[in-house]
C-alpha cells in the first residue's frame, strides 16, 4: 500500500527546485512514475511529498549542435529518444538501446532523467551512454554542476544527487570519426532489464590500430562498470580473435556480479565473456565498413 503524500505540481522548473529547497528529505521527485511507484507500492520509499515534474517543457527536448554534441532534457520520454531522427542518425546505438528497453507503454511514461536517477546498475542506457562519455547535468537553486556520467553512480541505488538537486539533462559528447559503438544485454524475458549488458565504444586511428576504447558493464555489480582491463588489453593494437579472447576474460574479472534468483554468478561473468565478444566485434566491423 502507498502511504499517504501531499501531490505538488511545479509549472517551471524554478518552481520545481524551490519545492526541492523547501521539503528537503522530506519530498520526491517523480517523472514518468515507471520506477517509482514500483518501490513506493513495495514500502521500499515513503515520502510526505511528490513533486511531478513530469509536465515541464522545459525538461523534455533533444538538441545538437556541432561543437556541444547532443543533450537531452530529463523528462525526455524513452520512445521520444527511440524515434528520435537525429539520434537515430548520429548517434544510432541510443537509438537501438531504447528499441529493447522495456515495454511501449513503459517508454511512452518512462524519461531519460527518470532511468538514470532511478540509479538502477541493471539500466540499459547509462553503460551506452558511458561508452558515449556523457556527461550529466545537475541543478539546485544554488546554480548548476555537471559530472561524467561515469561518476554519478555511487553505491547501490545511490547517486551523486544532493538533497535539492534534479536531474535536468544528459550531454553526449559529437561522436569522432572513426568511431563505434554496441549495446547488447541478454534477458530471459524480452524487453526487460537484462541478466548483465555489456557496451562498447571503439575509435581507431588511420591505420586501423585501436586507440580508444570503452567497454561498460550493466548488472554486472552495483553500479554500472568500466572493464579497465579489459579496455586495456585492446588499446594500441589491432583486434583479432586471440585479443578479444583476452579481452572478454579480462572483463569478466572486471566484474563483480551476484548470483541472484535470475542467474548465478559464474553464468553472468560467462555471459560477460560472450557479450563483450560480441559488443567489440561488432562496434570493430562498423567502424571498418565506415
Ligand atoms: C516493466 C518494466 C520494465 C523495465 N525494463 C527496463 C529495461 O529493460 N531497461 C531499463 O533500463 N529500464 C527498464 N525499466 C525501468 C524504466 O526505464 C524506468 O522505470 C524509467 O525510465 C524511469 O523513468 P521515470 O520517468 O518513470 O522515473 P520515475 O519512476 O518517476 O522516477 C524514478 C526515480 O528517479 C527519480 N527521478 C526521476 N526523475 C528525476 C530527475 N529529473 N531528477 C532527479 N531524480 C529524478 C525519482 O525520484 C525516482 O527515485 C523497466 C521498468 C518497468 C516498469
Amino acid at each position: 500500500m502507498i502511504h499517504d503524500f501531499t501531490y505538488l505540481k511545479p509549472g517551471t522548473l524554478q518552481e520545481a527546485l524551490s519545492m526541492l529547497a523547501d521539503y528537503k528529505d522530506e519530498c520526491k521527485i517523480i517523472c514518468g512514475g515507471q520506477s517509482l511507484l514500483i518501490v513506493m507500492r513495495q514500502g521500499l520509499v515513503v515520502t510526505d511529498h511528490l513533486i511531478d515534474i513530469k509536465g515541464l517543457k522545459e525538461l523534455s527536448y533533444i538538441t545538437y549542435h556541432e561543437k556541444e554534441g547532443l543533450k537531452i532534457g530529463a523528462a525526455t520520454t524513452h520512445r521520444a529518444v527511440e524515434k528520435s531522427e537525429l539520434i537515430k542518425q548520429r548517434y544510432p546505438v541510443l537509438a537501438e538501446v531504447e528499441k529493447r528497453l522495456a515495454s511501449i507503454q513503459v517508454r511512452n511514461w518512462g524519461t531519460i532523467g527518470g532511468n538514470l536517477a532511478h540509479g538502477d546498475s541493471s539500466g540499459d542506457l547509462a553503460p551506452a551512454l558511458i561508452a558515449l562519455d556523457a556527461r550529466i547535468k545537475l541543478s539546485s537553486l544554488n546554480g548548476n554542476r555537471i559530472m561524467p556520467l561515469e561518476e554519478f553512480y555511487t553505491g547501490l541505488f545511490e547517486t551523486a544527487l544532493n538533497n535539492g538537486e534534479l536531474v535536468v539533462e544528459v550531454q553526449v559528447p559529437p561522436v569522432r570519426p572513426r568511431t563505434a559503438t554496441a549495446y547488447s544485454k541478454f534477458n530471459l524475458i524480452e524487453n526487460d532489464q537484462g541478466i548483465v549488458g555489456v557496451a562498447a565504444m571503439i575509435g581507431v586511428d588511420s591505420k586501423g590500430t585501436c586507440k580508444d576504447m570503452r567497454i561498460v558493464l550493466s548488472n554486472a555489480g552495483v553500479i554500472p562498470i568500466r572493464a579497465k582491463s579489459a579496455e586495456k588489453v585492446l588499446i594500441g593494437k589491432k583486434v583479432n580473435d586471440a585479443l578479444l579472447e583476452e579481452a572478454a576474460e579480462a572483463a569478466a574479472s572486471d566484474a563483480d556480479p551476484v548470483s541472484d534468483i535470475h542467474a548465478s554468478e559464474e553464468f553472468r561473468r560467462h555471459l560477460i565473456k560472450v557479450l563483450t565478444t560480441r559488443m567489440v566485434r561488432q562496434a570493430w566491423d562498423q567502424v571498418n565498413l565506415a
